[in-house]
């Protein structure tokens, strides 16, 4: 038996990047794994690739994200773990920004993981049976914070302010779940080569490959071995913990 057979696990915006990664790192380790992504369809096919399930899913419509969280535990018997993963990264001087884009990026990236936080704390806060037979109350929740919300960054005020916030909401909500068994922790992951950051200038990406303690970027299955670490038993007094995976970044 795997460290995470009979877990029910839901990452939101996993069809790609460090939530794929994510889905198969915990697929391999047993659980059955459900992501979301804004088209039902590709979330579909993608799941069937690994073994788990689809969903759509826009996590900026607060509501749609709690129906979602529903449906999780109704199909599968509950729910375990979630990976609110889901999030833009949307860049621009200060001077530049229209109020619509600092809606979005707030909506994706705040209102989205504190709609997830609050629906998979209620469900895991439940004492339920799950597939393996056993009794269970509780789990684990990972959030994806970033280096640029702890260090900030020229051109990503917004994005660094969103994901400052996503740390603040670990931290607190590990207060309010840890009580009814359920941790709450975050990465702050650097740069990791995803479509996220394919995009960034070259001598930005070196220059943050050379910022590094380790020299180099990070990959998706990099950041998606520590999420496994922090669902898992393995972290069971570990909670309201923003854990770095950024290879040792110099500011
Ligand atoms: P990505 O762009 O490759 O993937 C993001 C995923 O989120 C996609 O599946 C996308 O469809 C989904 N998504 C976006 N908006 C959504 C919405 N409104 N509703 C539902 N799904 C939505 O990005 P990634 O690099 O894999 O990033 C994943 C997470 O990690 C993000 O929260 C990001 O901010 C964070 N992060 C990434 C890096 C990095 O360097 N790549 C660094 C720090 C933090």
């Amino acid at each position: 038996m795997s460290e995470l057979t009979g877990r029910v696990a839901l990452v939101t915006g996993g069809t790609r990047g460090i939530g794929l990664a994510t889905a198969r790192a915990l697929t391999d380790a047993g659980a059955t794994v459900v992501i979301t992504g804004r088209d039902a369809a590709n979330a579909a096919t993608v799941a069937k690739e690994f073994g788990g399930y689809g969903l759509g899913l826009d996590v900026a419509d607060f509501d749609a994200v709690g129906t979602a969280v529903k449906r999780v535990t109704t199909e599968h018997g509950g729910l375990d773990i979630l990976v609110a993963n889901a999030g833009i990264m949307e860049n621009g001087l200060l001077g530049m920004l229209r109020g619509e884009d600092v809606r979005r990026t707030l909506d994706v990236n705040v209102s989205g993981a504190v709609a997830a936080v609050q629906a998979a704390g209620r469900a895991m806060a439940r004492r339920r049976k799950a597939s393996d037979g056993s009794e269970r109350r509780g789990g684990s929740i990972v959030l994806l914070a970033s280096v640029v919300g702890i260090y900030g960054a020229a051109g990503q005020s917004v994005y660094a302010a969103s994901k400052a916030a996503v740390a603040a909401l670990a931290r607190s909500a590990a207060r309010e779940l840890g009580g009814r068994g359920v941790r709450v922790n975050a990465v702050a992951p650097g740069v990791i080569r995803t479509d996220l950051t394919a995009g960034l200038p070259a001598e930005v990406l070196d220059k943050q490959a050379g910022a590094a303690a380790l020299g180099r970027l990070g990959d998706a299955d990099e950041v998606a071995d520590v999420i496994r670490f922090l669902a898992g038993d393995g972290a069971r007094y570990v909670t309201g913990q923003v854990l770095g995976v950024d290879g040792g970044l110099v500011a």
